[in-house]
């Protein structure tokens, strides 16, 4: 199994962090966790061309991890030889936003029905929408996925998902607090990914700017580098690998991040940049 970080940004835009986005190959299957800003361009630098993603996953629907499904959708459409339709699973709401996202992809759509002849013969733009909730297990191919509750209230429902496949276990969390839905996840996991925080950098950036009270609100429903190590050492994980950075690190910085991490968990810490990937 192989993990990609295609993008370890945030809401906040970065000239080098792609939005928060992850692939996960495993059993010839390319699944994408979160589209956010810029996942096409990282999945080309990670050699996926899109007709090759089989299956979008959405952690929960804020507006960094799903900003450029419009993208991921429309490119994969016209660059497939073939009309195989995208599966999209993400939580209870998702029909309604991919209901916007075609009504808003439908007259580009009509311009590419009118112009190729192919794609009108091939039906159009497909998507295959399952909405799934905590407690869900199902396949794809030969890999094997769970679905566990996650806690980023007052956004509900959040989800992560724990991949498995050949005896590799990679634990999927997005955005959230710890909590037991996320224990039980990641328990004994081969890989835990975690979007997380620097609180600190937070409490100190907020009173420079004009919005400073709302970014503190951010600390309430996200795991900090320190919770996310904590989480990693209560559930025996092997290896933790830290995306969606706020604020972006700077140059030079992970060793910062790193150690803050280490504090609290000895097995191994991964830590961006974007395309930075991890295999078993
Ligand atoms: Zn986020
Ligand atoms: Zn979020």
């Amino acid at each position: 199994m192989k993990i990609t970080l295609l993008g370890t940004g945030s809401p906040l835009p970065s000239v080098t962090c792609a939005g928060p986005s992850t692939l996960v190959q495993a059993d010839n299957q390319f699944i994408l966790v979160d589209a956010g800003r810029s996942v096409v361009p990282r999945l080309l630098g990670a050699g996926v061309p899109l007709p090759f993603v089989g299956a979008v996953f959405l952690t929960h629907l804020h507006s960094d991890h799903i900003c450029d499904l419009n993208d991921v959708i429309t490119t994969r459409w016209i660059s497939s030889p073939a009309a195989t339709p995208l599966p999209i699973y993400g939580p209870i709401g998702t029909k309604k936003m991919i209901d916007g996202l075609l009504a808003m992809l439908s007259q580009d759509e009509s311009y590419r029905l009118d112009h190729h002849d192919d794609l009108r013969a091939a039906g159009g733009m497909k998507v295959e929408v399952h909405e799934i909730e905590a407690g869900h297990t199902f396949s794809i191919g030969e890999v094997k996925i769970s679905v566990h509750a996650t806690d980023h209230r007052p956004v509900a429902p959040t989800i992560g998902f724990r991949f498995e496949h050949a005896g590799v276990v990679a634990a999927l969390a997005g955005d959230t607090i710890p909590c037991d839905g996320l224990y039980e996840m990641c328990q004994d996991a081969d890989f835990y990914v975690q979007t997380v925080i620097r609180e600190d950098q937070v409490r100190a950036f907020a009173p420079l700017v004009p919005t400073g009270e709302r970014f503190l609100d951010i600390i309430d429903y996200h795991s900090t580098v320190q919770q996310a190590a904590q989480t990693a050492t209560k559930c025996n994980v092997k290896s933790l690998v830290l995306t969606h950075f706020v604020p972006a690190i700077q140059p030079g910085g992970e060793a910062e991040w790193h150690a803050m991490a280490a504090e609290h968990f000895s097995g191994e810490i991964v830590i961006g940049p974007d395309l930075t990937f991890v295999e078993k």
